[in-house]
């Protein structure tokens, strides 16, 4: 963020703005903005050389006006307790945008995954789960973590296995944390919902006559010059989603440097590239940048921060050259920024929309914890001999026989994998409307309309439980 402004501060502005605009009382919009709950804990360990260090860790809870609380655990060593508050916050405003029917929060651990063994993490996440579990700061109706930064499904299996041990296996205990491999209670589509989601609301933002219209792009994302940031979890199912409608990758960033080719990356190759050599830099036929934030200057037609927060400052906003920023990661473009690009009618994809695929789709795998039946079991094969019955009526009628590839094919009912990816679909598209209505009415930018929509569901749902009769 912009070194003086705090992360949590940032989020607030943007909350302001758009509570000026909602016209709900002042009291309840404070409760709104308010961290409900901040736990930090120092816990030891055991290094595997013997030594003993203290790990810093913390879990914020936003807002319970709806139970259990969600969002990601991110192993980094610049978090810090403003940080998890914000992230939290944000999380809060995602899950009512996309009507997910949770509160928001978010944990961090203070440690950079790179520097410790396997055996030293796994040690850390399991401690960090029991101090949850012993300040009643987990569980399926309480508080449900997933993977953010630097954590992964590896992470989510200690989680849940620590869990439900010291929960005496409790029947709903694999409901206590998200983005578990499938074979602990995950769902299908689960890695790749976050990029998906990108994709999805990239999509919808370049069919939108008003967002055409000022970001001066034709339609759809074919042809696109695309740049991202960042080629992790979310950085890197993005850029294969983008690719494969068509876009033109034209620069990549990672940790190392950045990479750039007019004539775009098969993202594919650059990961096994990297897998080979340790780093994106001396891709075949790619201009290697001086620096990795350089990549965030290149004349392109999307920028996509996909890493961290606080990288379009004050400071690098003015040499953005990208005609749409894509928020990918939480909090890439400082409170300041922002104003700066809108100013210079950058069109902005906020990151309470544009990566809320991966809260939506943690959403239907609690679901499916909760009702401890994998989706589509009941009713796929039912469904594909009803569409058989229906296509031999058609047959019967026009005298006309369809191949078996094509009619298998027209007539499949949908599995796990093709109901995630469709309800995910549904919730992008239907919350970019909500949004570009709300744009339209108060004739304001994205992230403001998308705070609006927020604020008012949450405003309501603390108005409905009768907490100001
Ligand atoms: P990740 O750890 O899988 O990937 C982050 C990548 O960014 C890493 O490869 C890292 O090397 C790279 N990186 C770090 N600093 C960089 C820099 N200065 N320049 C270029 N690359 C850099 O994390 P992720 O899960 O992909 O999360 C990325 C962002 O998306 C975070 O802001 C996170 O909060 C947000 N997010 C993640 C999810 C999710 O489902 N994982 C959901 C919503 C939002």
């Amino acid at each position: 963020m912009d070194p003086h402004i705090p992360f949590f501060q940032q989020v607030n502005r943007h909350f302001d703005k758009a509570a000026r605009l909602t016209g709900q009382p002042a009291g309840l919009l404070e409760q709104i903005k308010q961290c409900n709950s901040v736990y930090h804990v120092a816990f030891p360990l055991k290094r595997d050389d013997g030594r003993i260090e203290v790990i810093h860790a913390w879990r914020a809870e936003h807002s319970s006006h709806k139970l259990p609380t969600k969002g990601g655990i991110r192993y980094a060593t610049h978090v810090s307790e403003d940080e998890v508050m914000a992230l939290a916050a944000m999380m809060t405003y995602k899950c009512a945008l996309v009507d997910v029917p949770y509160g928001g929060a978010k944990g961090a651990v203070r440690i950079d995954p790179q520097q410790y063994s396997e055996a030293e993490i796994e040690r850390v996440t399991r401690r960090f789960t029991y101090e949850l579990v012993s300040k009643n700061f987990i569980g399926p109706g309480i508080d449900v973590p997933a993977p953010d930064y630097g954590t992964g499904s590896r992470e989510m299996s200690w989680i849940v296995d620590t869990y439900t041990a010291l929960s005496r296996n409790a029947l709903d205990a694999a409901g206590c944390v998200t983005g578990k491999p499938l074979e602990l209670g995950g769902i299908r589509g689960r890695t790749a919902a976050t990029g998906r989601g990108v994709f999805f609301g990239i999509r919808e933002a370049l069919r939108d006559p008003a967002a055409l219209a000022e970001t001066r792009l034709d339609p759809g994302i074919e042809g696109k010059r695309v740049v991202i940031q960042g080629l992790g979890n979310v950085g890197s199912h993005s850029a294969k989603f983008m690719a494969a409608a068509g876009a033109r990758l034209t620069g990549l960033a990672e940790r190392e440097g950045a990479i750039h080719d007019e004539k775009g990356f098969d993202p594919d190759a650059v990961m096994a590239h990297r897998a080979a050599t340790g780093s994106i830099l001396d891709f075949p036929g790619a201009t290697n940048l001086p620096t990795t934030e350089a990549a965030l200057e290149l004349d392109c037609d999307i920028l996509i921060p996909a890493a961290l927060e606080n990288q379009i400052t004050a400071e690098n906003a003015g040499r953005v050259r990208a005609r749409i920023v894509a928020e990918a990661a939480n909090g890439p473009v400082t409170a300041e920024a922002n104003d700066q690009l809108l100013a210079r009618n950058v069109f902005i994809i906020p990151d309470i929309y544009l990566n809320a695929g991966g809260v939506t789709v943690s959403y239907f795998e609690w679901v499916k914890n909760l009702s401890h039946v994998r989706f589509g079991r009941l009713d796929k094969r039912f469904e594909e001999m009803s569409n058989r019955r229906i296509m031999q009526a058609v047959e019967e009628l026009t005298g006309t026989r369809m191949a078996p590839g094509p009619l298998a094919v027209a007539t499949a009912g949908a599995g796990e994998a093709e109901l995630v990816d469709s309800g995910l679909e549904d919730t992008m598209i239907g919350a970019w409307r909500e949004i570009a209505d709300t744009r339209a009415r108060y004739a304001t930018d994205a992230r403001t309309a998308a705070y609006v929509i927020s604020i008012e569901k949450v405003a309501r749902s603390y108005l409905d439980r009768g907490i100001f009769p």
